[in-house]
């Protein structure tokens, strides 16, 4: 295993180097790039027809909760696509929670009662916590709708409100394309809706939007020379950066985070223990991360 820094992007922009601290928590990307929908905002342009990253065979995912469990992983996150569109979904969830806290990131749309009470029994038998991530772009259809489709509100606020029932009460997570969500006030007033909706407890994780695939064209793409350089992170940033304690797995290898399996050069090899070094952090999207101490853990 080589120690030298590798970088995340094919950019010939020389960035800043992180430190990898540990492997810490395991991204599976285990529907790759396949959604049931097509948001204007995914940053890795996830829709029906987007098979770039194939959905992950059911043995890949096991062999790679396997290397990362030697290598003394201590959360999961399944992530897609959507996670649930994968034929043995629930054999996923049992065979991680014998093993560590897992985070599925989900648009709700497929939680029917048989899935939903399945996850429960998951969670009941299990000592580790179970977290369902629902996004969701707004409080209402006129707010969420443009982003993720019509009629998506109403059934994502279903397929939520069926978690519950069930004693899973989800994470919200809200990429802030809306103006109002971005401050104080707008996201106080986001959990205010959620209760109005019926959420009594309401959690709810805000995300800033990636200037990546599909955000390019709706919201515009990072200007050019938009990069970190050398000397630009904080002593300690790896504590902070969750690529300084994570990698992705997808169907075609192992990545530095989940937010750039669609990027050129991004792809670190084909084995998890070859991934664990240094990386350089030369893409506009780690702009991101730096600026607003971003993290897509739960
Ligand atoms: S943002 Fe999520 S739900 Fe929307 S297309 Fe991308 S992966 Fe699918
Ligand atoms: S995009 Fe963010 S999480 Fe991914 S490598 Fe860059 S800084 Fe790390």
């Amino acid at each position: 295993m080589s120690n030298s820094a590798i970088p995340v992007s094919s950019s010939a922009h020389r960035g800043p180097t992180l430190g990898f601290r540990g492997l810490d928590v395991l991204w599976l990307q285990v529907t790759g790039t396949v959604c049931n929908i097509a948001c204007t905002h995914c940053f890795i342009t996830c829709g029906p027809k987007n098979d770039s990253h194939p959905i992950m065979e059911t043995q890949s995912v096991l062999d790679a909760l396997e290397q990362a469990r030697g290598l003394g992983v201590k959360e999961i996150y399944f992530t897609g696509g959507e996670p649930f569109l994968h034929p043995e979904i629930l054999k996923l969830v049992e065979a991680t929670l014998v093993h560590a806290p897992l985070s599925i990131l989900t648009n709700a749309l497929l939680l029917d009662d048989e899935t939903c009470a399945g996850l429960a029994r998951l969670e009941r038998n299990s000592r580790y916590s179970l977290d369902l991530r629902v996004s969701v772009d707004g409080t209402t259809a006129e707010e969420n709708d443009p982003i993720r489709g019509r009629h998506t509100f109403r059934r994502i606020m279903e397929g939520a409100h069926r978690l519950y029932r069930h004693g899973l009460n989800p994470v919200f997570t809200v990429t802030t394309v809306h103006a109002q969500y971005e401050g104080n006030e707008g996201r106080v007033q986001f959990l205010e809706s959620l209760r109005e909706l019926g959420f009594d407890r309401p959690r709810v994780k805000f995300i800033p939007p990636f200037h990546i695939g599909r955000e390019e064209e709706r919201g515009g793409a990072y200007p050019p020379g938009f990069q970190l350089s050398p000397g630009d992170l904080f002593e300690g940033e790896e504590q902070y950066l969750q690529c300084g304690s994570c990698r992705t797995v997808t169907a075609k290898g192992v990545y530095p985070c989940p937010i750039l399996i669609e990027e050129d050069g991004a792809r670190m090899a084909s084995e998890i223990h070859d991934t664990l070094v240094p990386i350089e952090l030369n893409h506009p999207a780690c702009t991101t991360c730096h600026a607003e101490g971003f993290s897509c853990r739960t």
